[in-house]
């Protein structure tokens, strides 16, 4: 086997603890998607160093006591964190997420056998090679999510790794091995114990991955038992990987009541949460190409969220090609579609004399909707004149 290229602060990590006596591992992710032909975005560490010895190894570094009961500490070495955890058994689960308690192990195996799948379970070293004691390389060449050990227990004993499954199918392109995606589907209802936040993390990762489509169809049963029925049309494959983009288009038929009931849910972040309903509900408008209703719209929605519509609508086959048209030119002349584009402020109009209030608000309305319509010119003398009658 070919030796990893690694960057020098990771090789450093590892020789220092190999030079102290312990065992040190590249593991996880990291292992897989090199082997993948990918560059790894993070990596992750297991050593035999307990982690007061990690931490003892490393006094000389900056470290983060990132979960010193689950064996894992952060060093920062040349700038670039670094997770180290000790090899670790994991003991009994009763919640269908965390284990009730865990032990330290000298063996890389042990360590190797809580992980969730086979190609998630291989561990490299520079001066060890390769470990892969569950066949992760062989399931990474066939392309193959395998469980590590009885996929059942594996999935009664943490249901966020159902998820996980789906969401690496998806984002790899990997098929669920036949005993794994049976014991997925028959534990799905159990993902209900997970955290909002973690299944939305995954759920958001699943749908934005190349392989969405065919994962969403094929586990459709699985994920209607946590969420609301995506459904799958013809447009889906062809969005852009933007995850409200495409979670608005799953979420169509729900309408913008049950989509926002099931965002919360979630716990889902305001943003994303203002896209998607905003997408859901202009889904539905024929979307004008009246350039003072385009104003209107403009503001009322915000332009990312009326162009972000008009490309879901096209990919749906709507013929908005005018609106779009006039969109286009609108936003090309800089023209004005908010109150701030008014070549007059509420100060200005205040400095005039318009009094503060109800007056000022309505003044300024009337003001935008001769600039939008276009009977008066967004200049500020014009305007000012306009007011002042
Ligand atoms: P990526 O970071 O690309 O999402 P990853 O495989 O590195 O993929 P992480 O969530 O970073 O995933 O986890 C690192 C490793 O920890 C995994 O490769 C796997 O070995 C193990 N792991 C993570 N979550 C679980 C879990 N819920 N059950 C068992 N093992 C897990
Ligand atoms: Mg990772």
């Amino acid at each position: 086997m070919t030796a990893f290229p690694l960057p020098d602060p990771v090789l450093e990590v590892l020789d220092r603890l190999e030079c102290s006596g312990y065992e040190a591992y590249l593991v996880g992710g990291c292992v897989r998607d090199f082997l993948r032909g990918v560059p790894p975005h993070d990596f992750d560490i297991t050593t035999s160093a307990l982690p007061e010895e990690t931490l003892t190894v490393f006094s000389d570094h900056r470290t983060i006591e990132t979960g010193l009961r689950h064996g894992t500490v952060t060093v920062l070495s040349h700038g670039m964190p670094l997770e180290i955890t000790t090899y670790r058994v994991d003991g009994a689960y009763t919640d269908h997420r965390r284990p009730d308690s865990i032990r330290f192990t000298p063996s890389l195996s042990e360590d190797l056998a809580r992980r969730d799948f086979t190609v998630n379970a291989m561990a490299y070293s520079p001066r060890r090679g390769l470990a892969d004691p569950y066949g992760g390389r062989e399931d990474l060449a066939a392309r193959c999510l395998r469980a590590v050990g009885d996929a059942r227990r594996r999935f009664s004993e943490d249901a966020l790794r159902i998820l996980r499954a789906l969401r690496f199918a998806s984002t790899l392109g990997f098929s669920l091995e036949e005993e794994t995606a049976r014991a997925a589907r028959e534990l799905s209802k159990t993902v209900r114990c997970v955290a909002a936040e973690r299944i939305r993390e995954e759920l958001f990762r699943l749908i934005v991955g190349p392989a969405a489509a065919e994962v969403i169809a094929a586990y459709g049963d699985v994920l209607s038992a946590i969420l609301p029925p995506l459904s799958l049309g013809p447009a889906f494959s062809s969005l852009p990987p933007d995850p409200a983009l495409r979670l608005a288009d799953l979420w169509l038929p729900l309408g913008e009541a049950k989509a926002k009931e099931a965002l919360l849910a979630l716990r889902t972040d305001n943003a994303t949460m203002r896209s998607v309903l905003s997408l859901v509900r202009l889904f539905g408008l024929e979307i004008t190409e009246e350039r003072a209703a385009l104003c209107r719209l403009l503001r009322r929605e915000g332009k990312e969220a009326v162009e972000a519509a008009l490309a879901l609508r096209a990919a749906h086959g709507c013929k908005d090609a005018r609106a779009r048209e006039a969109l286009s030119c609108l936003l090309n002349e800089g023209r004005p579609y908010l109150l701030s584009h008014l070549a007059v402020s509420g100060k200005e109009l205040l400095a005039i004399g318009i009094p503060a209030g109800k007056t000022l608000g309505d003044a300024l309305e009337r003001l935008y909707t001769a600039v939008i319509e276009e009977t008066l010119p967004n200049e500020r003398e014009a305007l000012l004149a306009a007011a002042r009658t």
